[in-house]
């Protein structure tokens, strides 16, 4: 399996660090609004990097951050004259549904910054001690870029052209410091903003502290991957590994790595320009895996451009993948004969050869365009090469293998199966007839089957009744 490492700038086999296991880390979104369909790229591209790992049987730990003490926030939560935890919590929650409705899978840790204060001020600490670090004046911790010999290295610049270009660096309430490329790592608090003690000031982090700490808590001090969108390679990643490597004495991430931008109508999607998409915009017009589909339809490193009209295609596109799985599903259930003829023995290695396509591309980089291609390439076989007579062995394999290509993209959600009113009503007297046994376990097992499939039951005096959530 090869990745690129921006790091390197090359494809890299990958090795893990420790024999099928995947350590990983996405950086995540900053909690003060609805998340955009550009934050839903590397949720997307990283959680089917994820997916495709788990396929090949690697137990993937997979960490995403929630930054939620920010400027941005706490603007927010003054706005609304609330607490700025009101508004990352409400933000959390909020991507949380949007996450699951485009099928991204949760993160085996979903860390808050303002839940890891305590090791944000050790790592500090640690910091400062090895001279990393130096607090100025008014209780302001810097990080001493120069201290880091191999700063830059991630965004491949030079520390002196950095230095010539960049004295607007030097920001207003950022004047003590040594030299404009230091980067703030806690910073004296403001009057109507959140805040901690700390030996050098009450005050809040700097940005890029969070994710060194966080990494390190639930990943450990060496990573596999680290990853995140392509604006976050300077200043955040290359500040990240300063911090980190400079803190623990070792290599940070092995595999970094990058998702391009999503573009609208040819131009850089900001929140700034006014000119994005929410997610829930989205959600509005066309069910998320439509979202998911197109995000995929290009290769991760590449530059994805988003019109109305490249989405009514994904549409169509993703359709005739849905009406495959249908149909398929139909012969299936159908099926006259059980075991494979020496004739579909014969189709099924041509099959195969489609799945080889999928996984080369996958390899490759993760090449989700190619990968989708070969997912086509056997639709089209399976719409000639299977019906009504084909044997249930025959039909098992090619949906196994179609099944897994569309599972690691994720592209086709799960729909819960609509539950008829006369099967509620049958469980509805299930249940009652273990309670009149005082089978109290399986009356309750019942009743939590139908709270996962979004009945609800009320028992009143006139009897059971029931809605759906
Ligand atoms: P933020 O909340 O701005 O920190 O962004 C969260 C994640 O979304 C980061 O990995 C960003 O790089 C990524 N991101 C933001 N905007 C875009 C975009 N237009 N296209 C692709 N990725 C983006
Ligand atoms: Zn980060």
């Amino acid at each position: 399996m090869k990745i690129y490492n921006t790091l390197t700038k090359r494809k890299e086999e990958f090795v893990p660090i420790e024999e099928g296991k995947v350590r990983m880390y996405v950086c995540g979104p900053t909690v003060y609004n609805l998340i955009h369909i550009g934050n839903a790229r590397p949720m997307i591209v990283f959680d089917t990097v994820r997916r495709y790992m788990e396929y090949k049987g690697y137990e993937v730990n997979y960490v995403s951050n929630f930054t939620d003490v920010d400027d941005k926030i706490i603007k927010a939560a003054n706005a609304e004259g609330v607490d700025s935890s009101v508004i990352s919590e409400r933000y959390i929650e909020e991507c949380k549904k949007d996450m699951k409705a485009l099928n991204v899978k949760e993160a085996t840790t979903h860390p808050k910054a303002t839940e890891e204060i305590d090791g944000m001020l050790e790592m500090i600490g640690t910091l400062i001690n090895k001279n990393h670090a130096y607090v100025g004046g008014d209780g302001t911790v810097y990080f001493k870029t120069r201290s880091f010999k191999e700063y830059g290295k991630l965004s491949h610049k030079n520390l002196d052209d950095l230095q010539g270009g960049n004295r607007s660096l030097l920001v207003t309430g950022e004047d003590q410091k040594e030299d404009p490329l230091d980067f703030v790592l806690w910073k004296p608090k403001k009057e109507g903003e959140p805040y901690w003690c700390s030996p050098w000031c009450n005050g809040r982090p700097g940005w890029h502290i969070e994710c060194s700490v966080m990494s390190k808590k639930y990943l450990g001090e060496e990573i596999d991957i680290h990853a995140g969108g392509e604006d976050l390679v300077f200043p955040h990643h290359e500040n990240e590994i300063d911090q980190s490597e400079a803190a623990n004495g070792k290599t940070f991430a092995r595999y970094w790595m990058h998702n391009a931008f999503l573009n609208i109508d040819n131009k850089k999607m900001s929140k700034s320009l006014g000119n994005f998409f929410t997610v829930r915009d989205i959600a509005e017009k066309y069910d998320l895996q439509v979202l998911r589909f197109f995000m995929l339809s290009a290769h991760y490193r590449s530059q994805l451009n988003f019109s109305a009209d490249l989405m009514e295609a994904a549409k169509n596109s993703l359709e005739r993948i849905l009406n495959a799985a249908e149909r398929m599903q139909g012969l299936l259930d159908n099926a006259k004969s059980e075991a494979m003829t020496d004739a579909e023995k014969e189709l099924l290695a041509t099959a195969k050869t489609f799945m080889e396509k999928y996984e080369a591309a996958m390899e490759d980089d993760f090449n989700t365009a190619d990968a989708i291609s070969a997912i086509f390439e056997l639709v089209k076989f399976m719409n000639t090469n299977a019906g009504e007579d084909s044997s249930k062995e025959y039909l098992d394999e090619l949906t196994g293998m179609f099944k897994t290509m569309t599972d690691v993209c994720g592209i086709i959600t799960e729909k819960k199966a609509e539950i008829l009113d006369a099967d509620i009503e049958q469980m509805i007297a299930d249940r009652q007839a273990a309670r009149k046994a005082k089978d109290f376990a399986k009356a309750d097992e019942i009743r939590n089957k139908l709270l996962e499939m979004g009945i609800v039951l009320e028992d009143t005096r006139e009897g059971v009744k029931w809605k759906r959530a």
